[in-house]
């Protein structure tokens, strides 16, 4: 689809940068009847469809009112690359020319999208290929919500987005304004209508954002903790130095939002003679006391940035029976969309393998996609 010229002139506001309470006010401000902010809600995000002209239940002069003063897509496709399981990774360019990578996840019982925060990410974990890339700019809200439009362009009429995790590119706590906006979006009736329990924010652990984000809507929160202790964190995490491994674990002990029904996932990659050595398990099960949990063990995603690697399967089965038989939860995950550079950490927005230059939806297949085969070992 056709995305509308750089924003010069009037043409500066994008109607999915608000929450529906917010373009209700924005609307009123102009004159323009609160009301009218739901019906546009309906076509963007529950009928998809974008160009206010093509709005019909509202005037014709409040169509072309919208029309001459509002912009209402924030991305185009710029590419796109599909894994052999299935997993589609989207290339999308914003009116800057930014480009961010958005991946959707067929799975049987769902179909979960990972989106981008940042472009790039300032906070450079040295394992992380997004870290390697530098930071360039926040995406707005009207950029994150975009990854979900385009992205179910390319789905079959009977699929739908069910699941969105905000781990893509960037850290989504350094840009909550615009991440908050668009989870009231995700969650409101009259847009995307999802379940907070169906989106999940993925934090490298910026503490102090850590409350606003749970008190915002009941979201799952997931913490990427990667490390047992300081001095390995430090290095894989540089952000430690600033919110040290007692700061993040003390903030999530006290957190009232944090329960057995709500418990946080704590990612740990799992690098080759770095953290997985039964030591590391033992005391990451000593550091979780206390903080109701899940732990998503991830092999280390390979990438030219970094010269680590994931551990043999033995050593991460060890590392995560450990952790098991201390009363956990935890999963080892296998990766998703790693032969297009789509799996956790890989993106790094310059194509992969495969890619397809021609923009355009198509649809993903007819029947259900691919079984997702995304544990190789569940526990608990
Ligand atoms: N910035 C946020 C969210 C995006 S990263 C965060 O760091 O939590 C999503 C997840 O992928 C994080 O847990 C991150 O630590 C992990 N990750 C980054 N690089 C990886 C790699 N090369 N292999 C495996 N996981 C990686
Ligand atoms: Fe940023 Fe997350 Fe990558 Fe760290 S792991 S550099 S916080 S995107």
């Amino acid at each position: 689809m056709q995305v509308e010229a750089k924003t010069t002139g009037l043409k500066t506001e994008n109607l999915k940068d608000h929450s529906l309470a917010a373009l209700r006010e924005r609307f009123a401000r102009d004159g323009i009847a609160r009301y009218h902010a739901d019906q546009v809600a309906g076509w963007l995000y529950q009928r998809g469809v974008e160009d206010p002209r093509h709005m019909t239940d509202l005037s014709m002069d409040l169509r072309e009112q919208l029309a001459g003063s509002w912009i209402s897509s924030a991305l185009e496709v710029a590419g796109h690359a599909r894994s052999v399981d299935g997993t589609l990774k989207l290339l999308l360019r914003a009116h800057d020319g930014a480009v961010v990578e958005a991946v959707l996840i067929p799975e049987e019982q769902r179909t979960t999208l990972c989106v981008s925060t940042q472009v790039g990410c300032p906070l450079a974990c040295s394992f992380c290929a997004t870290g390697a890339l530098g930071f360039t700019r926040n995406l707005s809200t009207a950029e994150i919500v975009d990854q979900l439009c385009r992205a179910r362009e390319f789905l079959a009429p009977d699929q739908r987005i069910s699941n969105v995790v905000f781990m893509g590119m960037g850290e989504p706590l350094l840009n909550l304004p615009a991440v908050s906006e668009a989870i009231r979006l995700l969650v409101d009736p009259k847009a995307f209508a999802m379940a907070p329990r169906r989106i999940t924010v993925s934090t490298s652990g910026v503490v102090p954002k850590i409350r606003p984000l749970l008190e915002l809507a009941p979201v799952n929160l997931a913490v990427s903790l990667h490390a047992t202790t300081n001095a390995v964190r430090d290095e894989l995490v540089p952000l430690n130095r600033r919110f040290p491994l007692e700061q993040l674990l003390g903030a999530l002990r006290d957190e009232e939002q944090v329960n057995r029904r709500r418990p946080v996932f704590f990612e740990y990659t799992l690098i080759e003679g770095v953290n997985d050595t039964p030591g590391d398990a033992r005391r990451l099960v000593g550091l979780l006391r206390g903080i109701p949990s899940k732990v998503n063990a991830i092999p280390m995603n390979a990438h030219p940035d970094s010269g680590y690697r994931a551990p043999k399967l033995e050593v991460m089965e060890r590392f995560t029976a450990i952790v098991h038989e201390a009363g956990l939860r935890v999963t080892l995950r296998k990766n998703r969309g790693d032969d297009i550079d789509a799996a956790c950490g890989q993106l790094a927005a310059r194509g992969g393998r495969g890619e397809s230059e021609e923009p355009g939806p198509r649809s993903l297949s007819g029947g259900p996609l691919e079984p997702g085969g995304r544990v190789v070992k569940s526990q608990g």
